[in-house]
């Protein structure tokens, strides 16, 4: 895709969009239409035929969708975007068009818990089977490659413990052997971090989170090469069916416009936050990707512009003393998705990764004692106090 503009906060507010077009609508306008008329039985056979541009039905294509296809495209740098009902419409299409019966999943050695469902249901079904791998070093990624490995599924930051993998060296290995990178890039979005930028081949999102940004609409968003995305929005796309509603996409176009603001302030709140939690008496650990006596630190200078707005800690205690946190807090939300503009907590071994089963969850570091922090938009003041008033009650 050819961009117009060279800046990122440009490109949020500009890209895809020519209010020339539009009959002068500063904003681009919801056309809330299932389908399209042709002007004669001829038209409509050379648009079914492709000899003719053209819109046909919704499901194949709506203008309000094309701008935030566009628009998407260019944000992440790649050459076509396409919009899904959820996050998870756009992980299960992107997954189900690269694998087929038997083939082989290489994965990050966390991931959001409906897409381990997915994997599972997909090994059960079709007998496409996957490994998990930390993915620290080029040798680590070498020995769990096999011949039916058609993918590599990464997501970094790793939800919900924030470890970091270095998306570079795991494009330099893939590479080796032509197998496709994916990159669930819902932690990050594009102002963050850009993984087509850094060698991978599809990037995803759940556009529920940073993207929307306003806790209104649930949506997902996939980008990459135009021969795959074509073939995508052929396939899984039009005949599984899990398109966008033109009026979630509305929405999204109008919250891609603060997404450099807003993360910039979500990551000046998590970095104040973190500071606090750091040295709390009881706070057993915390992860945060601008840490820089963590490990991780080195990786993210390199691929991501912040840190970000999520923060995952533990506290000293059990199960039960975290859900008291929880209960505990004053005007901070309890509740599972995370990107809004209200600071969100969650705790990730009875909700999000319920469904992990034990022995993974323990492996992919989810203790009983984690508990994953959405900062928001407000003061941060304001957070500290809520969060440190409930950590004094236990
Ligand atoms: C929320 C989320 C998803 C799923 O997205 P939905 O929009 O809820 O379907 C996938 N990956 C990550 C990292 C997420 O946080």
């Amino acid at each position: 895709m050819e961009k117009k503009h060279k800046h990122f906060e440009t490109s949020v507010i500009h890209e895809g969009y020519d209010s020339k077009e539009m009959l002068g609508s500063l904003t681009p306008p919801l056309f809330q239409t299932s389908t399209y008329t042709f002007d004669t039985a001829e038209q409509g056979e050379r648009r079914f035929a492709g000899e003719e541009d053209g819109y046909i039905y919704s499901r194949l294509g709506n203008p309000t969708v094309s701008v935030l296809e566009e628009r998407i495209a260019a944000l992440e740098n790649g050459e076509r975007g396409l919009a899904f009902a959820s996050g998870m419409a756009a992980v299960s299409a992107v997954l189900i068009a690269l694998t087929k019966a038997n083939d082989h999943i290489l994965c990050s050695s966390g991931l959001y818990g409906c897409t381990f469902g997915l994997l599972t249901m997909m090994e059960e079904k079709y007998n496409i089977s996957h490994d998990f791998s930390a993915m620290e070093t080029k040798e680590e990624i070498r020995t769990l490659i096999k011949p039916e490995t058609t993918c590599i599924y990464v997501e970094t930051p790793i939800n919900p413990t924030m470890k970091l993998i270095d998306l570079k060296m795991v494009a330099e290995v893939a590479q080796e052997y032509g197998i496709p990178v994916v990159v669930d890039n819902t932690f990050s979005s594009p102002y963050l971090q850009r993984p087509l930028e850094l060698g991978c081949d599809v990037v995803l999102h759940s556009a529920t989170k940073y993207i929307g940004g306003h806790g209104d609409v649930i949506a997902g968003l996939v980008v990459g090469k135009k021969d795959f995305l074509d073939s995508v929005a052929m396939t899984t796309q039009k005949d599984i069916g899990g398109i966008i509603s033109p009026f979630d996409a509305w929405l999204l176009i109008r919250g891609l416009k603060t997404l450099p603001i807003r993360l910039d302030r979500h990551s000046d709140n998590a970095e104040k936050i973190f500071e606090k939690l750091r040295i709390h008496p009881n706070v057993e650990e915390t992860y945060y990707p601008n840490d820089k006596s963590h490990p991780d630190y080195l990786i993210r200078k390199k691929q991501m512009k912040r840190g970000g707005g999520i923060i995952s800690f533990e506290i000293k205690g059990t199960k039960q003393d975290a859900q008291k946190l929880l209960n505990s807090l004053s005007f901070l939300k309890i509740a599972v998705s995370l990107g809004d503009a209200e600071t969100l907590i969650e705790h990730p071994a009875t909700m999000t990764h319920a469904v992990v089963p034990e022995d993974s969850r323990q492996a992919m570091g989810i203790t009983d004692q984690l508990i994953r922090l959405s900062v928001g938009l407000e003061a941060w003041e304001d957070i500290w106090a809520d969060l440190d008033q409930a950590l004094e009650k236990l």
